[in-house]
C-alpha cells in the first residue's frame, strides 16, 4: 500500500520545537504515515528534538526544497553549483539525521520563474551534481525525487517525459520521478497518460489541487489521476501539499504566490484530504484489478 503524507505546511510556518511537536501530532492524530518537512533553511531544524517527536509518533518523514539563485545548479555556474551542491548535502545530511526516506522538490535548478530557457551545458551539470548527490544519498538508503513543476517555478523540468529522460541521465538506481497533480493541470495534455509513462520511476507523489485548496474543490480531474496512480501500480508516498497564506510566511508565500488565503483550518482540510485520497486511490485500484482480471 501507498504511505499516506501531508505537507508539514498545512501545519505550520517554521520548525520551532512548538510547531515541530504540533505538526507532527497533528498528522499522526489523523492517521497520516509520514510527515514531508521543507527544509528551505535546513539549518533552523531541531535534527534531534525533530527525531524524537517523530519517533514518539511513530510517524515516517520525508524532506523537500528548492534551490535559489545562489545555489542554482542547472546555471552551468561552476560556483554556483558548488553553491547547490554544498546545500543539497546540508538537506542531505539533515534528512539522514531525521530518518527520511526520500528528499524531492526543485533539486536541479532555482525554484523561481526563469526568463530564458535552459542552456544544454546547464542540464548537463545539473544531471552531474545530482548524481553525485544520489551516490550520497545511496549510503542511507535515501531516494531522491526530482519534481516536476509549472514553467513559473522551473524551466528544466516542467513535463513528466522532460523527467524520465533527465532521471536516465542521472543513471542513478535512486532517481525517481516525483509528479505533482497542481502543476501536471497546467503542463501535461494528458495527466493519466503522463503518470503510466512515467511507471517505473515515478518515486514520490503529491497531490494538491489546482488552486491548491480543498481536493475536489478545484478543476482537477482526480479519477484520471488515481486510475493513472492504479494502472502504473505505484506503490510510493502519496503526499498531499496544500497551501494558504494562514499558514505560510515569506519567502516561500511569496516564491510560491499565495496571495490568498483559502483554509483556515488545516485539521479539517487534511482530515478531508486524507478521506479523499483513500476513496480515490481504493475505487481506482479496484477497477484496475477488475480490468486486468478480465471482469470488468
Ligand atoms: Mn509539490
Amino acid at each position: 500500500m501507498n504511505k499516506l503524507g501531508v505537507h508539514a505546511l498545512v501545519w505550520v510556518g517554521g520548525w520551532s520545537h512548538d510547531e515541530c511537536a504540533r505538526a507532527i501530532e497533528q498528522t499522526a492524530q489523523l492517521g497520516f504515515d509520514l510527515i514531508e518537512i521543507p527544509a528551505l533553511d535546513p539549518k533552523s531544524i531541531d535534527v534531534d528534538f525533530t527525531r524524537r517527536m517523530l519517533e514518539a509518533n511513530r510517524l515516517g518523514v520525508t524532506m523537500s526544497l528548492g534551490l535559489d539563485a545562489a545555489t542554482d545548479i542547472s546555471s552551468g555556474d561552476p560556483e554556483q553549483i558548488a553553491r547547490g551542491e554544498a546545500r543539497l548535502m546540508d538537506a542531505l545530511r539533515v534528512a539522514r539525521d531525521i530518518g527520511a526516506t526520500h528528499v524531492c522538490g526543485i533539486l536541479y535548478s532555482a525554484f523561481q520563474k526563469y526568463f530564458l530557457p535552459p542552456t544544454e551545458k546547464g542540464i548537463a551539470g545539473s544531471i552531474d551534481a545530482i548524481r553525485r548527490l544520489c551516490a550520497e544519498a545511496a549510503k542511507s538508503d535515501i531516494t531522491i525525487g526530482v519534481e516536476v513543476v509549472n514553467r513559473y517555478e522551473s524551466n528544466v523540468l516542467n513535463t513528466a517525459a522532460q523527467a524520465v529522460d533527465f532521471c536516465k541521465r542521472v543513471g542513478a538506481p535512486n532517481v525517481k520521478v516525483h509528479l505533482d497533480t497542481y502543476h501536471m493541470h497546467i503542463e501535461e495534455a494528458d495527466i493519466e497518460a503522463a503518470i503510466v509513462e512515467t511507471g517505473p520511476l515515478l518515486g514520490y507523489f503529491h497531490i494538491g489541487e489546482s488552486n491548491r485548496g480543498y481536493l475536489g474543490a478545484g478543476s482537477l480531474d482526480f479519477d484520471r489521476v488515481f486510475r493513472g496512480l492504479a494502472k502504473a501500480e505505484y506503490r510510493g508516498p502519496i503526499t498531499f501539499e496544500s497551501f494558504s497564506s494562514a499558514v505560510v510566511n515569506q519567502p516561500l508565500s511569496g516564491i510560491l504566490a499565495i496571495w490568498r488565503n483559502l483554509w483556515t483550518d488545516g485539521r479539517d482540510l487534511a482530515a478531508h484530504a486524507k478521506d479523499f485520497i483513500e476513496a480515490h486511490l481504493k475505487a481506482a485500484q479496484e477497477a484496475h484489478a477488475r480490468s486486468r482480471a478480465g471482469l470488468q
